[in-house]
């Protein structure tokens, strides 16, 4: 890792040559006169930090304070006569990355901290991708490149081994940086880009008009001298215990909005994994009880590591210190790579504040950010991410209300409206979800050993719901947009505002689900969905861009909705509505289920009342082909007609459904058959050739696979199953219900399976249906699409 000390120098160097011209002089000791007719001493020795204020086990210090710079630093007198654009308290990650967008725009900032810089602060100095992001846009990522890097994240549940979440992205990772360096990081950048600094300055109370508007902040240096700044904006970044929203009436914190969390720093690790390791449940002293808590082990560097623990409920009978002792003792005793830990230095703890509500983050004048706005993840304890997001948007709203002449009250409602869209429905859920019901512990804990998908999907979104409302990723969907051929049509505007429709629907009250793969893996992919066969089988004819894009929504919601629900656990699902010890991830995935066919509902009646009673129509008999299939689960003896039957019934309904409400749009009564058979035949020579692909995973499953597992057997298995050789395997799986074990044992057999080429078959009766159908670009897509579902090949990349 690389020592702070050469941190230090390179960013000195790179912030001076950023600085205004004017700030830039000989003397480090003169005072200057910034472009803005702010006189400000430079002070050379202002970064040396006392020893005593660091902690032994943290980030190596290499035996120095970091070097001594001349940025310029605000003095009070200059700092109280000045009228600024932004006074920002606090320069944690939230009031940082407020200045830096600030100074940026060329806007007149100040920051005041109580602390002098760099210091230290209680964190699990995990980064997820989300913060990686937002790093970046900061422009501190390269400083940044000696740091660890994750993977991912590990959960390990104790006694049932591990789950790896790693991020799928190409240039997705994440950071793990001992807040001593990254909020030093932050700091220096704000300061390069303009942002006049003042530490050891701690705001007291904050200066209203007689109309109540915030104009400026009271607040005392650590000499004990008092000092006055006003200007347009307080933006109160001042973490969890903020004085600034306290004075503003804006902290009736409920008891249970609060968590406590404390971390120490240790060495001695043995080979650990680069992934944010998470450890649960922790229990309490008896060992009994479950406690709404979570144990954690970053990787800072060779052999050593950031561990604490967290407890999200103050109201529970436990002391955090109490609790981080036995998480040590658990991590010695049952994880080999942490049986030699020691403590090194002081351990810190601090409140986690995860009540964040809209209306409790902005008054006229003042606009709180991260920590002080109660902005901690309240599923996973991260806070940078909305610290540093929440500043941004902080600092865009205030300069637009200056650039525009908006009062500050335009500005506190503007800021809050955008909190409220960016984060209120994920908050106000997590709250309750982790409050009253435990409820990712048990999500996890009931899905632990499923692979079914839309467990995967559940434990992904309760555990990693960083990155909630960006562009959702799916490794699962390819970009077939080099076989879309309607130029003239605009095919990937709508596709982008079905995205994003479905996204905000789910937001604001479900928004973990926005990692439902409802886009591609980027924003300008068509991925193979229900939504393409909508849009592309609606431009038959002139249908209103509203209509289209409302009635592919709806369908989109009815299709997810279908996939949650089904994805149950088949045979047990009237245990699950009776029993009340029934799965967890069950349970949610009804839940979401019907949410999403709720909200389906809710979107075609307002703008395609008409096809309606269509998707539910389809939806009703796709519920009863699953049911079929569930009942005939685990028989070997169903025949292939019978399957296919099924198939034909439950998910080709998908196929089929988008492509007859494309005709019913586009009004073509007369193609509405040829398009019902071409989406029919096209969803089996998907699915089948689905099957065909599992039987050469090891694991037996692809995402819309039939469920080996569940005892859905596929066309491929029963062929194999009623032949000689496989029937005898087929039995063996039946018994030992070890999927790998039975594709090896049959190999041979498929080999002659997949030549009889089934897939093929629907494919090209796909195809031959779509002679009815006019010449032209929709014909030549759907036709390359029914070729892609059996060859699943993309010719090269054509950009929309
Ligand atoms: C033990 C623990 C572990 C955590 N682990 C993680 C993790 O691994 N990943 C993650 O993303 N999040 C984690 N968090 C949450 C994260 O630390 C916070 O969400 C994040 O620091 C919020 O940034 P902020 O800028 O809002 O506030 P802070 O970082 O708290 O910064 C506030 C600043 O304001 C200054 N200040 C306070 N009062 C005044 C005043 N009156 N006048 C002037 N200055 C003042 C303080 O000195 C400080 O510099 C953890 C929290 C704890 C307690």
């Amino acid at each position: 890792m690389r020592t702070f000390r050469v941190l230090s120098r390179s960013f000195a160097i790179r912030a001076r040559s950023k600085l205004p011209k004017s700030w830039r002089g000989t003397n480090p000791r003169q005072p200057y006169r910034s472009s803005r007719g702010l006189k400000i001493m430079c002070c050379a020795t202002r970064w040396q930090t006392s020893p005593g204020s660091l902690s032994k086990g943290g980030p190596d210090m290499d035996g120095h304070g970091p070097l001594a710079d001349d940025l310029p630093l605000a003095t009070p007198s200059e700092a109280a006569a000045e009228t600024w654009d932004a006074i920002i308290v606090g320069a944690g990650p939230g009031g940082s990355a407020a200045a830096i967008e600030l100074a940026r725009r060329g806007r007149k900032v100040i920051l005041i901290d109580r602390e002098d810089f760099p210091r230290d602060k209680s964190c699990g100095d995990g980064i997820t991708r989300s913060g990686i992001s937002q790093l970046k846009r900061l422009g501190i990522l390269s400083a940044l490149t000696d740091q660890q890097e994750v993977e991912g994240v590990r959960v390990h549940m104790r006694n049932r081994g591990h789950r790896d979440f790693r991020y799928e992205g190409e240039n997705d990772y994440g950071l793990v940086v001992p807040r001593l360096i990254l909020d030093d990081c932050l700091l220096r950048q704000a300061r390069a880009e303009g942002a006049a600094f003042m530490p050891k300055c701690r705001a007291d109370d904050l200066v209203t008009d007689e109309s109540g508007t915030v104009t400026g902040v009271s607040a005392r240096m650590q000499d004990g001298t008092t000092v006055v700044l006003t200007g347009y904006m307080v933006i109160a970044a001042d973490g969890a215990a903020s004085r600034l929203a306290k004075a503003a009436g804006l902290r009736e914190t409920p008891e249970q909005g609060y968590g406590t969390a404390l971390r120490g720093y240790v060495d001695g690790c043995g080979d650990t994994p680069p992934l944010l390791e998470i450890m649960l449940p922790l229990t309490d002293v008896t060992d009994r009880y479950l406690l709404p808590s979570y144990g954690w082990a970053f990787p800072t560097g060779k052999g050593t590591a950031n561990v604490g623990v967290g407890l999200f409920c103050r109201a529970f009978d436990t002391n955090v210190r109490t609790l981080f002792d036995q998480f040590l003792d658990v991590l010695r005793k049952d994880y080999p790579e942490y049986s030699g830990i020691q403590l090194s230095g002081t351990t810190l703890g601090a409140p986690l504040r995860f009540d964040f509500a809209p209306e409790r983050a902005a008054n006229s004048g003042l606009l709180l950010v991260g920590d002080a706005a109660g902005l901690i993840s309240p599923f996973t304890g991260e806070g940078i991410s909305f610290a540093l997001e929440s500043g941004a948007l902080a600092a865009q709203t205030t300069d637009r209300c200056l650039r525009t002449g908006a009062g500050p009250w335009v500005a506190a409602d503007d800021y809050a409206l955008l909190l409220g869209d960016r984060f209120a429905g994920y908050f106000t859920l997590g709250n309750r979800a982790s409050r009253r019901y435990e409820f990712i512990w048990r999500v996890l804990d009931d899905t632990f050993e499923s692979e079914k998908p839309v467990h995967n999907m559940l434990r992904r979104a309760v555990l990693v719901p960083e990155g909630t409302g960006n562009d959702v990723e799916s490794a699962m969907l390819d970009d077939v947009s080099p076989l879309v051929r309607v130029p003239e049509m605009p095919l990937g505007d709508d596709l982008r505002d079905v995205g994003a429709r479905l996204n905000r629907i789910v937001r604001t009250d479900w928004p973990f689900l926005t990692r439902m793969s409802f886009a591609g893996k980027r924003a300008d992919m068509v991925a193979f969905r229900p939504s393409l066969l909508l849009l592309l089988t609606s431009y038959l004819g002139d249908v209103e861009a509203k209509r289209r894009r409302a009635a592919a929504t709806a369908l989109e919601l009815a299709y997810l909705g279908f996939l949650a629900q089904s994805g149950i656990r088949g045979i047990e699902v009237a245990a699950v509505t009776a029993d009340a010890t029934a799965n967890w991830g069950d349970k949610l995935g009804i839940l979401t289920g019907d949410y999403l066919l709720a909200k389906a509902h809710e979107v075609g009646a307002r703008d395609c009342p008409d096809l309606v009673p269509e998707i539910l129509s389809a939806m009703a008999s796709a519920c009863e082909g699953r049911v079929s299939e569930l009942r005939t689960a685990w028989q070997p003896d169903l025949t292939v007609e019978m399957r296919i039957a099924q198939m034909r019934q439950c998910m080709a309904a998908f196929f089929r459904l988008p492509c007859e409400l494309g005709a019913m749009l586009a009004e073509k009564n007369d193609l509405l058959n040829a398009l019902c058979d071409y989406g029919e035949n096209l969803g089996l020579a998907y699915l089948l050739t689905e099957d065909e692909l599992a039987l050469d995973r090891p694991s037996g499953s692809t995402p819309f696979a039939s469920d080996l597992s569940s005892g859905l057997f596929s066309v491929p298995f029963l062929k194999a199953a009623q032949g000689q050789k496989g029937g005898a395997a087929a039995r063996a799986f039946i018994s030992h219900r070890d999927p790998a074990r039975f594709l090896a044992e049959i190999s041979q057999t498929t080999r002659h399976i997949k030549r009889q080429q089934l897939p093929e078959k629907y494919r090209d009766q796909a195809i031959e249906a779509l002679s009815f159908l006019p010449q032209g670009g929709v014909a030549k897509s759907l036709s390359a699409l029914a070729g892609y579902a059996v060859s699943r090949q993309v010719p090269k990349r054509r950009v929309l």
